[in-house]
């Protein structure tokens, strides 16, 4: 996709490589028996999945193969919020064996909580330490994890992959920016862990502090997930901070993040398919779609003993990608996600994902990749104010080149999104910054709608 080709000196790094390039026949194979234990532990101890086959007239028995799976039923966001707080654990909670619990943050509803027993924290250490061999390291490297510890599964998530992998980990947590530049420098970081936005403000931070991280600090890998991240935004992250910025998708209800993980050739996420089945369905009819095409994206769990899932309908949006990768690992890759059916906005009639805003102006060289979406009503109509930051060489006092820059942002946005918005040039760093996921839309159209 982008210039990786000077990156091909690097070795390949697998992890697991009897796993990560394993024959699909083995693969497959190995997919269908843990696909049967799992519902068969899910119709035994599950009450609310005991239902569910009963209902859609299914046994655990009647899989013989993985097409079988589309005869599985559902399970979505709400289910898990209705099963608060263990309703869907398969080992009751003080049985002994659940080690953690993790659950989302629940603004809109119930948590969705998650549990964990050793097994289960023990694959999510494997499949984060995937993600770590991808950007080079190994057990001789520092990893400073940045993303928030607590309920929310970035922190730990990357933590059991530091464990597995045997790295010196830097447990930063969010927050106090300079302290984390700081110690990255003064400790001879190599890889960082944490939302694209906040590497991004942990780059400038350092810039401003009159380093020059490319150059001057040691850290050479950089595992960005939870939050979408365009091409602009890494080329920026890898030019500032020096660094191979692999994506990494994970949802708390399935696991944390290391549900997949791109390569070092940043093509697609390769699933820890041995862990999870993956399926891309057309959202409205719920059957699947051609490999190459997007749709909803759906898992279902095959190792998990606490929280097991069957075909959890996430909301995010992506597609199977075609093809082998480069790398030779044989395990399929998704496109990163685009965004999730929820963060969707309509914009007079229009959909739109806010992810390709920041595509578009990933496009232009004179603003960054901070940018904020203000959606208002304009009587019956939405108005949509772009607000977009220029990069510190811009000359933001020739009132005719900001007006230049906005109208010719405005007619590349109308080109690729077919809407139309107010775009607004802002003067570098007036847009606020984010130690944790960033807030980029402000709806104030009110809840007339
Ligand atoms: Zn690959």
């Amino acid at each position: 996709m982008t210039g990786t080709a000077e990156r091909t000196h690097w070795e390949e790094r697998y992890f697991q490589a009897e796993i990560e390039t394993m024959r699909r026949e083995e693969l497959e194979a190995l997919q269908l028996e843990r696909l049967k234990a799992t519902a068969q532990r899910c119709y035994q101890d599950i009450p609310f999945y005991r239902q569910a086959f009963d209902d859609a007239g299914v046994r655990p028995a009647d899989l013989q193969s993985l097409d079988d799976l589309r005869r599985l039923p559902f399970t979505t966001k709400q289910d898990m919020r209705d099963a608060y707080p263990f309703e869907l654990f398969a080992i009751p909670v003080n049985d002994g064996r659940v080690q953690r619990l993790h659950a989302s943050s629940g603004t809109t509803g119930n948590a969705t909580v998650v549990g964990y027993t050793q097994n289960d924290i023990d694959v999510w250490g494997d499949t984060f330490a995937r993600a770590i061999a991808q950007v080079g390291g190994d057990e001789h490297s520092i990893l400073q994890v940045s993303y928030g510890y607590g309920l929310f599964t970035g922190g730990l998530g990357a933590h059991e992959g530091g464990i597995r992998m045997n790295s010196t980990i830097l447990p930063m947590s969010s927050g106090n920016t300079k302290r984390q530049v700081q110690m990255m420098h003064d400790f001879g970081v190599d890889i960082l862990a944490c939302t694209p936005s906040y590497a991004l403000l942990i780059a400038d931070t350092a810039i401003e502090m009159g380093y020059h991280p490319a150059t001057e600090f040691k850290i050479t890998g950089a595992i960005c997930g939870a939050e979408p991240c365009s091409e602009g935004m890494r080329r920026e992250i890898e030019e500032k901070l020096g660094v191979v910025l692999v994506d990494i998708y994970g949802l708390s209800e399935v696991m944390g993040p290391g549900v997949s993980c791109e390569c070092q050739h940043q093509d697609g996420l390769h699933v820890a398919e041995d862990h999870f089945i993956i399926e891309i369905l057309d959202p409205d009819t719920l059957e699947p779609v051609p490999d190459g095409e997007w749709g909803e994206v759906v898992f279902t769990t095959l190792s998990k003993e606490c929280s097991p899932l069957i075909r959890y309908r996430t909301r995010d949006i992506s597609r199977i990608l075609p093809g082998v990768c480069r790398c030779g690992r044989t395990l399929r890759r998704m496109d990163r996600v685009t965004g999730r059916t929820d963060d969707m906005l309509i914009i007079r009639g229009v959909n739109v994902f806010p992810n390709q805003f920041q595509e578009v102006l990933a496009s232009f060289p004179e603003v960054t990749s901070y940018y904020q979406i203000i959606l208002t009503s304009d009587g019956p109509l939405d108005h949509v104010i772009l607000k977009v930051e220029t990069v510190p060489e811009f000359d933001f006092d020739e009132i005719r080149r900001i007006e230049d820059l906005q109208r010719r942002i405005n007619a590349e946005l109308k080109s690729n999104l077919q809407v139309s918005v107010e775009v607004k040039v802002v003067e570098p760093k007036s847009i606020e910054r984010s130690e944790g996921k960033a807030k980029r839309v402000f709806d104030l159209r009110g809840d007339v709608r």
